[in-house]
């Protein structure tokens, strides 16, 4: 009561407290740490008002394509503040900068917005707003599909005129989502506008049907990859990066840790770190990209996702599934009459298990389909145990 600006944490779902904060204090600011940080910036509090702003959404892929992004810009000249729901939080860099005299100049905003975050983002002048796709996630906390697609388009609310939006072309949700107005609205996928064209080493990243980049000057493998590629060189191009500056930005980029890193290859069997996939279509996107059959370690905190497509993708290519957290149950039925199923305890034991089911030539993945909080701190935690326990076995 009485309150001037209330600041949600974004894992507590925002409407009862807003209803109650509405009812004692009617007409109160609301904001996310994030919104907050895009306000204080566009009040002028940094000398930040006017930097090119890009802001990064969609169910997978968003720091993937916020990193890349970032690498291109800072390629370009651009000096990319590059954070958000990734990395160093914007009111923490903010407040690094307060009384700092030689404060390191930043030239343009990335950010990767959670769709927790989005729900309390203020209108921001943006100068590129991307959804890079929409699928089963986070229906624990939304409704339904819809009330989750709506939120997330509110990355395209601040579109300055002229501003760029970016969505993907077959994506379902795109035509509802995609802003009306006086942005120019590019869909990736779209063979005039930005599209993976050709095969093998002939392969090539091409934007407006002309410009060409070669696959093989971006190091991260798989198909997801490449289009997420697409959807950072849309925005450098747009912000002024040249063509050989976006190659250079393309090299630069190593990819980011616990998204299907070979970890090692033990007894002719690969092991990769996939935890970062924590809903099914992320987990499938870095399966689709692996040559070899698997073993698949999966469970965790479930967020109500159709498990169908993983049980599909096990019946083609997997040899073996252990089930760990607390979806353990839900996972081994998945998997029931299709592969064997082992459950894991902890990390070490779901490692061992796996070893054991897993062949020459074969491999096995930590891709978990699920949240990490019931077992682990997050995500991170969950990959470097995996990793641990993996360079452990003898
Ligand atoms: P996010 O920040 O949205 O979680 P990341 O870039 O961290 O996205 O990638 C998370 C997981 O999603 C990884 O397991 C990765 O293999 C997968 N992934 C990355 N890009 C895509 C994409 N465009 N479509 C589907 N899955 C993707």
């Amino acid at each position: 009561e009485g309150i001037d600006l209330l600041v949600l944490s974004p894992g507590v779902p925002p409407q009862a407290i807003l209803r109650q904060a509405e009812r004692l204090t009617p007409g109160v600011t609301v904001h996310g740490e994030l919104g907050l940080g895009l306000w204080l910036v566009q009040a002028g509090l940094s000398g930040w008002s006017s930097v090119p702003t890009v802001l990064i959404t969609g169910t997978n892929g968003k720091s993937t394509v916020t990193a890349l992004t970032g690498a291109l810009l800072e390629a370009g000249g651009l000096r990319p503040f590059v954070g958000g729901n990734l990395g160093v939080p914007l009111c923490e860099r903010l407040l690094q900068s307060v009384g700092v005299a030689a404060e390191p100049w930043v030239g343009s905003l990335v950010l990767e917005c959670s769709s927790y975050q989005l729900e309390t983002l203020p209108r921001v002048r943006t100068d590129v707003g991307m959804i890079i796709n929409i699928t089963p996630d986070h229906l624990d906390r939304y409704d339904s599909m819809e009330a989750y697609a709506a939120t997330k388009a509110r990355v395209f609310d601040g579109l300055a005129a002229g501003g760029l939006a970016v969505l993907d072309a077959d994506d379902a949700w795109t035509p509802s989502l995609a802003p009306v107005g006086g942005s120019r609205v590019v869909r990736v996928g779209d063979p005039a506008a930005a599209a993976v064209v050709g095969e093998g080493g002939e392969q090539a990243l091409v934007l407006s049907g002309q410009e060409r980049y070669p696959r093989s000057s971006l190091r991260i493998a798989g198909g997801h990859n490449a289009r997420n590629a697409l959807f950072a060189l849309l925005a450098a191009r747009h912000l002024g990066v040249s063509v050989e500056g976006c190659l250079r930005g393309l090299a630069a980029f190593e990819g980011l840790p616990h998204r299907m890193v070979r970890v090692r290859e033990l007894d002719g069997v690969e092991y990769y770190d996939d935890s970062k996939a924590t809903n099914v279509a992320s987990a499938l996107a870095g399966l689709a990209g692996l040559e070899r059959p698997f073993v698949l370690i999966a469970g965790g905190l479930s967020k109500g996702d159709d498990l169908q497509p993983l049980r599909d993708v096990l019946a083609a290519r997997g040899r073996g599934l252990v089930v760990v957290g607390t979806s353990a149950e839900q996972f081994a039925a998945m998997g029931a009459g299709v592969v064997p199923v082992v459950c894991g305890g902890l990390m070490d034991d779901a490692v061992a298990k796996a070893r054991a089911l897993a062949k020459a030539g074969e491999a096995v993945v930590l891709a978990p389909a699920c949240a990490s909080f019931d077992q682990y701190k997050s995500y991170a935690q969950r990959g470097e145990m995996f990793t641990a326990a993996v360079l452990a076995l003898e």
